[in-house]
């Protein structure tokens, strides 16, 4: 699967996905990450890619032309062979839908994600309205970029591809794998530290008393967060 993100600060990538899973699934072949400068797209010397808001207001706004033209150049990339990369691209925004679980999942089934980062006051919105797919939020906040919800979107695609994460149990076995489910209480080495000890259930050997508690454990966690109770 291909990422490429288009962003003022392509550097802010490089540490992220320099390591760990994503490097390893990177270097594997699995996934490839490319990084985009939007000042590549400005029409001018300065390569300025911002400008003030009609209207008046605060701030600056993400201009259109560069945009657009990056977004288009960037889909123009496709494979020599004939096969036409299934691709859907996605803005970040603060007034997007919220990302969950659930688009993690469908989005891993596209062969290509353009991701659109945003910054200072926001993007003319004639790019949400023509060039993307979707608006996604990582959450109700505001961030000063679309670089973190960018990294946050890579990580979460990346790791339902097949072969990026060691153990494939793990992803049907772990929080919003089911909708509103989330995942037991793990402990390892040591026993007790401090006096706090490891749920006793869990050093008994009995496998079917420890999945039980396991699923009783998880159905009480969820049920709290979603407020049930
Ligand atoms: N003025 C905008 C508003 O009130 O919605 C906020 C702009 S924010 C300072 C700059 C950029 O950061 C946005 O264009 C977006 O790309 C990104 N961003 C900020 N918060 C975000 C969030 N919760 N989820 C996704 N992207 C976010």
């Amino acid at each position: 699967m291909r990422f490429d993100i288009i962003s003022i600060f392509p550097e802010s990538f490089t540490t992220y996905f320099g390591v760990s899973i994503l490097k390893r699934a990177e270097e594997d072949g699995l996934i490839e990450i490319h990084t985009h400068n939007l000042r590549d797209f400005a029409h001018d010397k300065h390569k300025t890619v911002d400008d003030t808001p009609y209207g008046g207001g605060a701030g600056m706004v993400l201009k259109v032309e560069p945009l657009a033209e990056a977004i288009e150049a960037v889909n123009s990339q496709q494979p020599t062979d004939n096969k036409k990369l299934k691709t859907r691209t996605i803005l970040f925004s603060a007034k997007g839908k919220t990302f969950t679980q659930a688009d993690a999942r469908r989005l891993a089934e596209y062969d290509r994600l353009i991701l659109v980062c945003g910054r200072y006051e926001g993007i003319d919105e004639r790019v949400a309205e023509h060039f993307v797919d979707e608006e996604l939020s990582i959450g109700d906040y505001v961030l000063t970029g679309g670089e973190l919800p960018a990294m946050v979107v890579v990580d979460a695609v990346a790791r339902l591809i097949p072969g990026v994460l060691g153990n494939s149990e793990s992803i049907e076995t772990e929080s919003h794998s089911e909708e509103g489910i989330v995942e037991y209480p793990q402990y390892t080495k040591p026993e007790i530290f401090r006096g706090m000890r490891v749920p006793e259930i869990l050093l008994s050997g009995h496998h079917a008393e420890i999945a039980k508690w396991r699923k009783e454990q998880s159905e009480r966690i969820s049920k709290k967060r979603r407020g049930d109770e």
